[in-house]
């Protein structure tokens, strides 16, 4: 454990905001970042542990406590119970993009259409990252987490997480609560071995973001390399030269609604279906069981709505300033608030503000943000 000079988190930080934190701290190893943290734990001091901080919304004053940058490496290879398939074990601190580059090198799929999500391995369960139509969820088996509570570490199966739409019970953001206090240390994923001949590419929002028919077929490469293509143009792959990649990434979640909700808006509103939950078993216990099985009830499942349309149809269009703020929508997606060069969190949080009441003004429709709010409120 190195503790360093605080750096401001407008440097660390994707979207460029941030004070900087009393103290800073750098874990180069699993051992030094389970060392780190029961020490802070024991002082009861504020913390905060800090990834790629591609997902982090932090307000300019001083951050009170420590922040703890995970720094860890590496990628273990180990067997799977199933057959034809591949376990990747990876440290917290590893980069995403890295990991994915590596699954497709291997022949491994799975990670394929998140190519390009800045960020490290440790932060992508916290909110269960996903893109076109893939999330961590389908192929995360468990991680190796250290419990703030018992200052202990242990294996907990992906199940436990909670991972839903965006979020797990490892997430804290304006508008929830967290459930668990707790720090990945690594990740394990479980890949089907798939080699590099082109094949049939399941999900319907990816074969139509890659433009292919439904037996249409590709390599994990090219599925890579497009997806690579399609995220640069949107403004979507970190680039130090372009303002329109300092965000960080979706500033809001799509809604998801009540179906009935859905129908009452203009039919273009673009929508997908929300899977709806496996039914709870129903246990009769014999002793009462009078050979009548009641009928399940049935329920229309909730719809996921675009954000970036209810934002654009509310009149903010891509590019859009409150000038003479430096905040403004990417001049490429109207999803991304970005900062075009030493804005402050005030700038982006009045930004938001401003579409959010806009939104709900027009739609009825208050958009949560998706970033982890630290030091500062919408
Ligand atoms: C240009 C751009 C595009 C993006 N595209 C996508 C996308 O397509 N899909 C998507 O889902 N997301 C996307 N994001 C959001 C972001 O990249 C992901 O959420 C990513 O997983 C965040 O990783 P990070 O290491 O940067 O986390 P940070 O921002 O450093 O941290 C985020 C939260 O996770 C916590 N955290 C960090 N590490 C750990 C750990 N080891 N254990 C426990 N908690 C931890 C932090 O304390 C914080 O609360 C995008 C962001 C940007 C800037």
């Amino acid at each position: 454990m190195a503790e360093i000079t605080p750096i401001r988190l407008a440097e660390l930080t994707t979207l460029r905001t941030g004070g900087a934190p009393e103290r800073m701290v750098e874990a180069h190893t699993r051992d030094e970042l389970v060392e780190a943290l029961r020490f802070v734990w024991a002082t009861g001091d504020e913390w905060l542990v800090l990834g790629g901080g591609s997902n982090l919304f932090v307000g300019d004053d001083p951050v009170e406590g420590t922040v703890i940058r995970v720094l860890t490496r590496g990628i273990e290879r180990l067997p799977s119970p199933h057959e034809g398939r591949t376990r990747l074990r990876v440290q917290a601190g590893h980069g995403w993009d890295d990991l994915v580059a590596h699954a497709v090198s291997e022949g491994l799929a799975g990670l394929e259409a998140m190519s390009g999500i800045p960020g490290t391995v440790g932060a992508a369960p916290v909110q269960n990252i996903g893109a076109y139509g893939q999330e961590i969820v389908r192929t995360l088996v468990e991680v190796d987490l250290i419990d703030e509570s018992t200052g202990e570490v242990s294996t907990v199966p992906a199940a436990d997480l909670g991972l839903g739409f965006r979020t797990s019970v490892l997430k804290a953001h304006y508008g929830s609560v967290p459930e668990r206090s707790a720090v990945i240390l690594s990740a394990t994923f479980d890949l089907a071995e798939v080699g590099t001949d082109a094949r049939p590419v399941a999900g319907v929002q990816l074969r139509t973001a890659l433009g292919l028919a439904e037996e249409g077929t590709a390599t994990l490469a090219e599925i890579r390399e497009r997806i690579l293509e399609i995220r640069g143009s949107k403004g979507m792959v970190l680039d130090a030269d372009d303002p329109d990649t300092w965000s960080a990434g979706s500033f809001f979640q799509n809604a998801v609604v009540p179906a009935a909700i859905a129908r009452s808006l203009p039919p273009e509103c673009p929508r997908w279906p929300v899977e709806p939950d496996l039914d709870p078993v129903l246990v009769i216990p014999l002793a009462v069981f009078d050979g009548h099985v009641p009928t399940p009830e049935t329920r229309e499942p909730d719809v996921k709505v675009s954000a970036a349309w209810l934002i654009e149809q509310a009149g903010l269009r891509k590019g859009f300033r409150l000038t003479p703020s430096r905040a403004g929508l990417s001049t490429k997606h109207a999803l991304a608030l970005t900062n075009r060069g030493g804005a402050t969190a005030a700038e982006i949080a009045q930004l938001a503000r401003f579409i959010r009441a806009r939104v709900h003004a027009e739609f009825g429709l208050l958009l949560q943000p998706e970033p982890v709010l630290v030091n500062i409120e919408l």
